[in-house]
């Protein structure tokens, strides 16, 4: 049995977390909110889409980029399993338009108390207000954590979850990535994705809530198409958001296209 540290405990370090804890490891759950999963309760406006009910197959249509990556995470736990996993933890789930899941309930808080259910089940230990801020590093080992209030805690494994640096207010702040650089490892530069697009023209503004159901919208790059995307969008107080305009976003950044 190994002493297993996660750090942070958004979706990925709690799945990370109760996975360590099901193999036999006495594993500590560490997080610097006062709460687990802070980003998880703002998911889908609140209610947090889940998952989706489509085929495996129709997921890997869906993503742009190195879809290989994805192939074995997506086979060996599918999105049967994360319905089976959420529903096990005793929340209801429901399926809508475009085969998108939802509790039934229509509350993300819902999704985190199945999480927390099989945190407490496989007897995981959650920490919450311990910021790591230093790693201690000792002939390429991990020796220990440093928590901002000086306090050290030490394991035998660590598994690094900390999320990437969208929604600073979350906890997910992107500043651990200084020290796995400092641990010799390459960092992939962060890019935003599946955001809402800023626009330079001022006129949307007095558009703002107005949805446009079904629309074509296309990208340009000195006056050539580039890409059309096909579905809502909505005018917001900065420019535009909506599903197609998220996914356009991803690729504009995906592509290097700066507008
Ligand atoms: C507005 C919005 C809506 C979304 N809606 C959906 C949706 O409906 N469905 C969906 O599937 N996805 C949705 N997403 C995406 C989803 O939230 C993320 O993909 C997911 O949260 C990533 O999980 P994660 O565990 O990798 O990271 P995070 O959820 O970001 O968790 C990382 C955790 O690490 C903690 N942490 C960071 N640094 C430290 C540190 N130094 N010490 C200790 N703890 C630390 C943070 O406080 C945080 O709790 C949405 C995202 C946003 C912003």
């Amino acid at each position: 049995m190994k002493n297993v540290i996660v750090v942070g405990s958004g979706p990925a370090g709690m799945m990370s977390a109760i996975s360590a804890a099901k193999c036999g490891h006495k594993v500590t759950l560490i997080e610097r909110n006062n709460k687990i999963a802070k980003k998880l309760y703002i998911t889908g406006k609140g209610r947090c889409n889940v998952t989706n009910k489509k085929t495996i197959e129709n997921f890997f249509e869906n993503v742009l980029t190195n879809k290989e990556f994805l192939y074995s995470a997506l086979y060996t736990f599918t999105n049967e399993d994360t319905i089976k996993f959420i529903e096990d933890g005793g929340t209801q789930l429901k399926v809508e338009q475009g085969d998108r899941v939802f509790p039934i309930s229509d509350k993300s808080v819902d999704i985190i108390k199945s999480f927390e259910k099989h945190l407490h089940k496989n007897k995981v230990k959650i920490k919450l207000d311990s910021k790591v801020s230093k790693i201690n590093v000792e002939n390429s080992l991990i020796k220990s954590l440093v928590l901002s209030n000086g306090e050290e805690v030490s394991g035998d494994n660590f598994i690094f979850a900390t999320g990437g640096a969208s929604y600073p207010l979350t906890g997910s702040d992107g500043k651990l990535f200084d020290e796995f650089k400092k641990m010799g490892h390459s960092i992939v530069k962060l890019k935003p994705s599946l955001v809402p697009i800023e626009l330079v023209e001022k006129w949307p503004i007095n558009l703002q809530g107005l949805t446009i159901k079904n629309a074509l919208l296309t990208l340009y790059k000195n006056n050539k198409k580039e890409i059309s995307f096909q579905g809502d969008f909505i005018f917001t107080h900065f420019g535009i958001s909506g599903p197609i305009v998220l996914k356009m976003s991803r690729y504009i950044f995906e592509n290097n296209i700066i507008l």
